[in-house]
């Protein structure tokens, strides 16, 4: 008897988590499937009114204008960096959420978030406009709080995007963080080269480089060759210190 009661409550529960895992997949994919559906019609349609009466505030002006005129809200999976910051920070965008009645109180449902959701970061997180006009994210992933992205919507849809040099690999770099591999000489790479040469690719923003002691070497020797290589100890650097070390050598007078 005891053991007939055991197993009909083990089944109700089994049941009943079913049902739950059903139910949490109705609500946040299909049912937000068919709630936002049309959301790509919307994006470029912004309709800050309805929005304000979601979320009880008025989404900044900048946000509206940032979707009717931006070519960038219909762009996906974007990093946007911010250069003020120290170290430049990035920010990754999966896709823009329009700005509109249907789009802005399901993604509130989904997140949480407390403001106006602008932007998913191609995880968990959601960027959000705050009342105070902030931008924040908010995310599973981080521990301790919502994150300020920017002090204000504009500041935020201004930032550059990180175009992605194709065919690098991905580093991480002491000073930059997340960046690509780029390759120049060691001299070039400790501070001490040069000059900066290098072979012209135009579809390369970031070809191998070398210092003008690495140049003549190479003259010499009519090309690279095991010497020439091993003086020059082609070291990576990540595309963020490349340009900064290309900056350096076209502002210092030629020797
Ligand atoms: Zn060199
Ligand atoms: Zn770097």
């Amino acid at each position: 008897m005891v053991q007939k009661v055991l197993v009909a409550s083990f089944v109700a529960l089994f049941v009943g988590a079913l049902l739950l895992l059903l139910w949490a997949i109705v609500r946040f994919g299909f049912v937000s499937a068919r709630r936002t559906r049309g959301a790509a019609g919307r994006l470029r349609d912004p309709d800050p009114a309805a929005v304000e009466r979601v979320v009880g505030f008025a989404p900044p002006p900048a946000l509206a204008a940032f979707y009717r005129e931006s070519d960038l809200a219909a762009r996906t999976e974007v990093t946007l960096v911010d250069g003020a910051a120290s170290p430049p920070a990035r920010w990754f965008v999966g896709a823009f959420i329009p700005l509109a009645a249907p789009d802005v109180r399901e993604w509130r449902a989904v997140s949480g978030v407390p403001g106006v959701p602008v932007a998913t970061d191609g995880d968990k997180g959601t960027y959000y406009v705050a009342a105070d006009g902030a931008v924040r994210l908010r995310s599973p992933d981080v521990p301790g709080g919502d994150v300020v992205v920017a002090a204000a919507a504009a500041d935020f849809l201004r930032l550059p995007v990180e175009e992605e040099p194709a065919g690098r690999a991905a580093i991480e770099c002491p000073d930059h963080g997340a960046a690509y591999a780029t390759f120049v000489c060691r001299h070039l790479a400790d501070g001490s080269g040069r000059g900066f040469v290098c072979f012209d690719d135009p579809d390369d923003p970031y070809p191998d480089a070398w210092c003008e002691a690495c140049e003549a070497t190479r003259a010499r020797a009519g090309g690279w060759d095991e010497e020439s290589e091993r003086v020059a100890g082609i070291t990576v650097r990540c595309h963020h210190c490349y340009r900064a070390i290309r900056e350096r050598a076209a502002a210092r007078p030629a020797t």
